[in-house]
């Protein structure tokens, strides 16, 4: 069911080539996704609808969800469910409060200082995929942070679904309307990223596209970054467990089947010093699946290239192993789980102990799930209220100030054969500016 590596003994130099990792070709999916991003970019609403069609069977005349079905989604919500995502939204917005920077103010000189000031962005599209599962918790992520950055325009996109009359689903609405968003729209895929980046008569154009979503959205949002912006590229979601002897092997499985479930792309991978241990969770994980409701795509995912278990000799060349991997979540199982957590340097999310799996943060810990995968952890963050920010430079510096630099501005435009930089400053005070 799913695949071992033995890297006991000693670990490859290039450990990520023999690490499992998803074949996900976002290259080879440009080709795809830029016909349609031209067609949207050329035809509007028109081309967004198209699309739709082809890709989701839907066909409506227009993208834009009437508010009134927000609000009506709400209405129609069960109670429980409501309840549950209302504490989702308290929490979120508990942790990404706290993330808000304040402005700070340098003295770099006396007469001289500069303020880096944080402005959000004015308008924001945010992406809640929709193809295979439907991720209203993926509404509570991306509009928390977006919310508590300050953005003003807020616009959810999602695909449209045959059974809901073409609309995202109802749980997503509701959601939306929990969270004071009314403008929704029935658009998923490349046609959903172009929509926002370049805008139609239905969609003004936004300056920044967050969230995740599969291979054509992250293509779509590699191709128009740039025109637009983008948070990171985050794909069918990872899942590694560094664990060791002291790990439940029951937990351990049923928390490697919890993300495999997303997709068939979904990777779940095991470290561990523990051969006992690996066996005991490959039964745990062939009961388990066979007893879960989504078994064959789970099946497929965790039999695919991109999940295995990796054997490695101690916690240690765990922690290279996983830091080469550098998964969108990693949960810590060990012994003293928070030092060795302390020693991670590369990870989307870390889960440390054996009372916080990564089903927690995918809800209801407060934490941001929209996470980079791919490896992409290495270089970027999950969505966070910092997302949505822009740190701009006020620089302000008086006469005397301004003075007491000149000499030496003069000096580096010239190192730069840019005379006319230099000019700017000597034509402030009596030196002769050259013609
Ligand atoms: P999705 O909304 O990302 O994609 C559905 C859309 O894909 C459709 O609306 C359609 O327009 C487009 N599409 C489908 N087939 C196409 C084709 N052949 N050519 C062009 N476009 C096509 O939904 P999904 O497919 O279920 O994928 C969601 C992904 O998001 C999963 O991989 C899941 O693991 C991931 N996810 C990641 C995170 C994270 O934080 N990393 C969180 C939640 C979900």
């Amino acid at each position: 069911m799913i695949s071992r590596i033995d890297l006991r003994g000693s670990l490859p130099g290039d450990l990520r080539s023999v690490l499992p990792r998803a074949d996900l070709d976002v290259e080879a999916a440009l080709d795809k996704v830029r016909p349609i991003c031209d067609d949207v970019r050329h035809r509007g609403s028109a081309a967004v609808r198209e699309h739709t069609r082809a890709f989701d069977g839907v066909d409506r005349e227009r993208s834009r969800v009437p508010v009134a079905e927000v609000h009506a989604a709400l209405a129609a919500l069960a109670a429980p469910v409501r309840d549950a995502l209302e504490e989702s939204i308290r929490r979120a917005r508990l942790v990404h409060r706290d993330q808000r920077r304040t402005d700070v103010t340098t003295n770099v000189v006396p007469g001289g200082t500069v303020t880096e000031r944080w402005i959000p962005v004015d308008r924001v599209g945010l992406y809640v995929p929709g193809g295979r599962a439907v991720y209203p918790s993926s509404v509570v992520m991306n509009v928390v942070p977006a919310q508590e950055a300050g953005v003003g325009s807020l616009a959810v996109t999602s695909p449209a679904q045959k059974e809901f009359g073409g609309l995202p689903h109802p749980t997503i609405l509701a959601a939306c309307a929990l969270l004071g968003v009314e403008e929704v729209h029935a658009v998923g895929g490349a046609q959903a990223i172009a929509m926002f980046a370049y805008g139609t008569d239905e969609c003004p154009r936004a300056d920044l596209v967050t969230g995740p979503g599969n291979v054509y959205v992250a293509a779509a949002k590699r191709l128009l970054k740039g025109v637009i912006g983008i948070d990171s590229e985050a794909g069918p979601t990872e899942i590694a467990i560094l664990a060791d002897a002291t790990a439940d092997p029951v937990h351990v499985a049923a928390d490697l089947i919890s993300q495999a479930e997303h997709d068939t792309l979904a990777a779940a991978v095991l470290v561990t010093d523990a051969p006992a241990l690996a066996d005991a969770v490959e039964t745990e994980l062939k009961a388990q699946v066979a007893r879960t409701k989504h078994s064959e795509r789970i099946t497929a995912a965790l039999a695919g290239r991109q999940s295995g278990i990796v054997l490695v000799d101690d916690v240690a060349a765990g922690l290279k192993v996983v830091d080469a991997y550098a998964a969108e979540h990693l949960e810590i199982q060990t012994a003293d789980a928070d030092a060795v957590a302390a020693r991670v340097r590369n990870a989307g999310a870390i889960f440390v102990g054996p009372h916080a799996p990564v089903s927690l943060g995918d809800y209801l810990a407060g934490s941001n799930h929209v996470l980079p995968t791919g490896g992409c952890a290495c270089h970027s963050s999950g969505l966070s209220v910092q997302s949505f920010l822009r740190g701009v430079h006020v620089v302000r510096y008086d006469e005397a100030a301004l003075a007491d630099a000149a000499a030496r501005v003069v000096v580096l435009a010239d190192a730069e054969d840019l005379p006319a930089h230099g000019a700017a400053v000597r034509a402030r005070f009596d030196w002769k500016v050259p013609s």
